[in-house]
């Protein structure tokens, strides 16, 4: 404990002392948690534009709702994703996952605060890991992402408050139907009272299909929260989506 303890205090020192980089590329820049001019350019920002539910783009004859959100209302009231997952922000995501860079969480919690609705005194709450792979990776990259996120808002964070009970395979090469299979009764909420009620705004790093962040979304519910929204790093956005 004292020497993780130690490690942590130690990285966090040195994150401070380092001249800031280009969290792309690794280029120096004058900011800190900002990007180098040439990686600005090839980062596509999603924003706040397209469906005001589902936060994908929307086609000419869509007002503020895209046609499938009208018809099937999802059961995440809002999704919003910093950026488009490609080779640039997905290599972000990996430093995260793999070199607990708090640098990294940072830069990432910079693009997905303003993204954050902060009405109804919501709670930022990680999508969970195993915890087996809890174990095995030392720490939940969403958890470091909420919890900056959460610095610079002012709002609660609470990585506690749904679990994840089932270990579930990789979703990669998955149908969606398939994945909905996967991750079907893999997640529960220990304390009901911390949930009741309230607006739970997940975090994600890469959202995909969205089947992991929908059965969270339908275990939460059922534990009586009022409404769920979803903030992520990079999402896939697929050629079919831009002309639906
Ligand atoms: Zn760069
Ligand atoms: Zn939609």
């Amino acid at each position: 404990m004292v020497v993780t303890a130690l490690r942590t205090a130690a990285r966090w020192a040195l994150d401070f002392a380092l001249p800031p980089r280009c969290a792309g590329c690794g280029t120096i820049v004058g900011e800190v948690h900002s990007f180098c001019p040439d990686c600005w350019r090839q980062i596509e920002f999603l924003g706040d534009s397209g469906c005001s539910t589902c936060g994908l783009p929307l086609q000419g004859t869509e007002a503020t709702s895209c046609a499938a959100c009208l018809a099937r209302p999802p059961r995440i009231a809002r999704t919003r994703a910093a950026v488009v997952y490609d080779e640039l922000s997905r290599g972000l995501a990996m430093r995260l996952k793999y070199g607990r860079k708090v640098a990294i969480a940072r830069t990432m919690a910079r693009y997905m605060a303003p993204l954050v609705a902060r009405g109804d005194n919501p709670v930022l709450v990680p999508v969970p890991l195993h915890r087996t792979r809890l174990w095995q990776r030392g720490f939940n990259q969403s958890a470091l992402v909420a919890r900056e996120i959460s610095r610079r808002l002012g709002i609660a964070a609470d990585p506690f408050l749904i679990r994840r009970t089932k270990r579930t395979p990789p979703l990669k090469g998955m149908s969606p139907l398939q994945r909905r299979k996967a991750v079907a009764g893999a997640f529960n909420v220990p304390d009901r009272s911390a949930v009741e009620g309230r607006t739970i705004i997940l975090v994600d790093d890469v959202l995909t299909t969205g089947s992991t962040a929908e059965a969270c979304a339908r275990t939460l519910k059922r534990a009586g929260a009022a409404r769920i929204e979803l903030v992520s790093w990079a999402r896939v956005v697929r050629p079919t989506h831009l002309m639906r």
